[in-house]
């Protein structure tokens, strides 16, 4: 039995910064790995899909080229060529984290798949680790939906479509949320037929109406194929494809498609960890039961990432590290009810999106202000040629303090960010209005649109 300082099981968002601090640390730290170094982001995940998303905006603007004053003829997409640039950019990724591993002193790499002993053993590859301390960033996967019929036809979901090097003729999208979406306008960009099927009824349930509404907009205006209401998702074999019965309210009740994406959530890697044996806890979904600083209902042992449900992004999981570092060599007391939420939708124009709905926050019966500009309004968009979309803003009508916002429009993801980092510092949007922006750019609106700030209708 070999004992660590810390053990760090998977090599997802977290654990290697995880394992690099601890080694820095002078402490003696194993990672194990049982398949691909950087986990789902790396590997099946942000960094291909963005990759892919890059690529169908460049056919996409090449096929827009009479609108920019230039002539290309026929676009027409390599998927192999497409492939190789997603491979190579992701395989960069993946070998520059296990490098990394693997040049740090006092961390020993193992790979292999790690399952619980006890509460501060762990065994891989046979061999019995002993810990002090263990950390759990083990992930998720694709969930596969019990819907009829889905282990009679092939399907591919996100990791295997990373493997698809050509255009499929008719891609059937089964989920109409992030992922779904972003492969869906991908493939379109790519040249082929898309169907998007969603159970709901609307896109990206999660969002305001007026953004699923906008976004649902944006894709079929490209050609997109949009079925919600899909109450009875089914599928069947056909000749050259597979049938999905959808059985919405209205229209056809089959789409017959060549392939299919299920792209319907996801689960957490937590069910062949032996978790039982170390006494942890999990609650009715299989996510790792962890208080406000993510330690486990055992002591020594903590679970970060996307297998924790607190959140189910990189930077979620990132922050996760971060705060799990800096209260355990910093003596601090973060908390992970402490971040805002945020993230982007990375369709074209992306979302990107920070703190409560306007929904939500209407819900919560709080006084609040709201202003919604329209992205043709802004000149940096009208210059791009790139004018979808809106940007939203809610404030708290005591505080001023920005409460949510939906930016959906060129540039969103990253535009969102100036009132992100209003709202971390607790600062009224009026901070916003006193800031000289650059121009041309989408923020320096900003000012123009909070100034229209109204009650709530
Ligand atoms: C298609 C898609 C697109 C996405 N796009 C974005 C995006 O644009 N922005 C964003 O923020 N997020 C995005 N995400 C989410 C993001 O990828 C994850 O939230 C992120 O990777 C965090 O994962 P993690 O750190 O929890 O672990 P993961 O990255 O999932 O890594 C876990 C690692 O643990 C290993 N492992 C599991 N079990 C064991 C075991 N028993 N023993 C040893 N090793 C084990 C796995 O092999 C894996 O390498 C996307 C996800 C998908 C599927």
């Amino acid at each position: 039995m070999r004992h660590f300082d810390a053990v760090v099981i998977g090599t997802g968002q977290a654990g290697p910064s995880l394992a690099a601090r601890f080694a820095a640390a002078g402490k003696t730290v194993a990672i194990i790995e049982r398949h691909k170094f950087g986990g789902t982001c790396v590997n099946t995940g942000c960094i291909p899909t963005k990759t892919l998303v890059a690529s169908a905006y460049a056919a996409h603007v090449a096929r827009r080229g009479a609108d920019y004053g230039f002539v290309t003829g026929d676009v027409r997409v390599d998927m192999k060529r497409v492939k190789a640039r997603k491979d190579a950019v992701s395989g960069r990724s993946n070998k520059g984290v296990e490098e990394w591993l693997r040049g740090l002193k006092n961390c020993t790499v193992i790979q292999g798949h790690a399952r619980f002993q006890s509460s501060n053993t762990v065994v891989v590859n046979d061999e019995v680790l002993q810990a002090d301390k263990i950390y759990i960033n083990v992930g998720g996967r694709a969930s596969v939906p019990e819907m009829p019929g889905v282990h009679e036809v092939p399907f591919l979901n996100n990791s295997s479509i990373m493997d698809v090097d050509f255009v499929p003729e008719h891609l059937v999208i089964v989920g109409g949320s992030y992922v779904g979406l972003e492969f869906g306008q991908m493939y379109r960009r790519f040249g082929s037929e898309v169907t998007i099927v969603e159970m709901g009824p609307r896109l990206i349930g999660r969002e305001d109406e007026d953004v699923s509404q906008t976004v649902r907009e944006i894709l079929e205006a490209e050609g997109i194929h949009v079925r919600l209401n899909a109450k009875c998702i089914s599928l069947a074999k056909r000749d050259g494809g597979v049938a999905v019965h959808i059985t919405c309210e209205e229209g056809p009740p089959n789409v017959l498609g060549t392939h299919v994406l299920l792209a319907v959530g996801r689960v957490p890697n937590t069910n062949d960890l032996d978790l039982e044996r170390a006494g942890l806890a999990t609650d009715q979904h299989g996510y790792i039961v962890v208080d406000d600083q993510l330690q486990t209902n055992v002591p020594g042992i903590w679970a970060l990432g996307d297998c924790n449900g607190r959140g189910a992004f990189t930077h979620t999981s990132y922050n996760d590290y971060e705060i799990v570092a800096d209260n355990l060599f910093n003596a601090e007391h973060r908390r992970v009810s402490d971040r805002i939420q945020a993230y982007a939708l990375y369709t074209d124009p992306p979302l990107g999106r920070c703190g409560m709905t306007d929904a939500e926050i209407r819900e919560s019966g709080r006084a609040a202000l709201v202003v919604k500009y329209p992205m043709i309004r802004v000149s940096r968009a009208f210059e791009k040629g790139e004018t979808q979309g809106f940007m939203k803003i809610c404030v708290d009508r005591e505080t001023k303090q920005i409460l949510g916002a939906a930016i959906l429009g060129t540039g969103g993801d990253e535009v969102v960010h100036v009132l992100l980092d209003v709202m971390y510092a607790k600062a009224p949007y009026t901070v916003v209005q006193l800031a000289m922006h650059i121009h041309p750019t989408v923020a320096e609106y900003l000012p123009t649109v909070l100034s229209k700030l109204e009650p709530f209708a």
